[in-house]
């Protein structure tokens, strides 16, 4: 279980993060939406330890996150962090490495990761040679190739196709049912709905809904409820 607690950060004069709470429970997706500039990208830095918030603490498994449990952390930033010049599968391969996985696993997991997220073919090529999406799908590899425990990717499917959607899905799913807790991002509603087991809504640095996608629909649709984005 990963657990944000009570999160609040100042950027200067602004409030950019306000009592930010919430839980991802293992084996879910869940999906952490909100407008731009909501804060989705704070908090994730926040949990990665990238920015120390003014108050508030990150939790994993009851405990005060540790750094092996931040190392254990697949990331996917929104500034996507690929080296142009390097051929995709190389790329994998040594982001695995720095993880401390051996030369051979990570090559063949890499392998596995590329055919899953349709890129295979391309496996030789320059990142900078790839279109945009593809590079996204490479970037997924990335995260995903140490067999994180915790994964947390920020917006991984704008600008996707609706197969590398399902394609995506379909590895973060795995990793899910493996057991870690998958937090990912959108600022576009309608994306999350439909593919995530929990929400997180996040609106000018405040949660303003959370729980299941289920439940929060329904009260949505009755008018018990404003999402706080459309
Ligand atoms: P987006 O999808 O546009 O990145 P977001 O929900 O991820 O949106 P954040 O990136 O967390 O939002 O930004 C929250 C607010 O904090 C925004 O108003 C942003 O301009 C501001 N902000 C983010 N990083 C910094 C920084 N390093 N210095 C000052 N302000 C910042």
């Amino acid at each position: 279980m990963l657990e944000v607690r009570n999160l609040s950060h100042h950027y200067g004069d602004r409030q950019v993060l306000d009592d930010v709470s919430f839980e991802v429970a293992p084996g879910h997706l869940t999906g952490f939406v909100g407008a731009n500039g909501a804060g989705k990208t704070t908090t994730m830095r926040a949990i990665l330890g990238l920015i120390r918030p003014n108050s508030g603490e990150v939790l994993v498994n009851a405990r005060s996150i540790s750094n092996a449990d931040r190392a254990g952390i697949g990331y996917m930033p929104e500034e996507r962090g690929l080296y142009p010049k390097m051929k995709v599968h190389e790329q994998i391969v040594y982001f695995a490495q720095l993880h401390g996985v051996d030369k051979t696993s990570a090559a063949k997991r890499a392998d596995e990761l590329l055919e899953r997220v349709g890129l295979a073919e391309r496996r030789e090529s320059k990142v900078e040679d790839l279109s945009l999406g593809n590079q996204q799908r490479a970037q997924i590899c990335v995260a995903l190739v140490h067999d994180p425990s915790i994964l947390i990717l920020d917006e991984p499917f704008s600008g996707l196709d609706p197969i590398a959607v399902e394609a995506v899905l379909a590895v973060l799913q795995e990793r899910a049912d493996a057991g870690a807790p998958v937090l990912f991002s959108s600022h576009q509603l309608e994306v999350v709905e439909k593919l995530s087991d929990d929400l997180v809504i996040i609106s000018n640095g405040r949660v303003v809904a959370k729980g299941a996608r289920q439940a929060l629909q329904e009260q949505h649709s009755q008018g018990l409820y404003r999402f706080g984005i459309d």
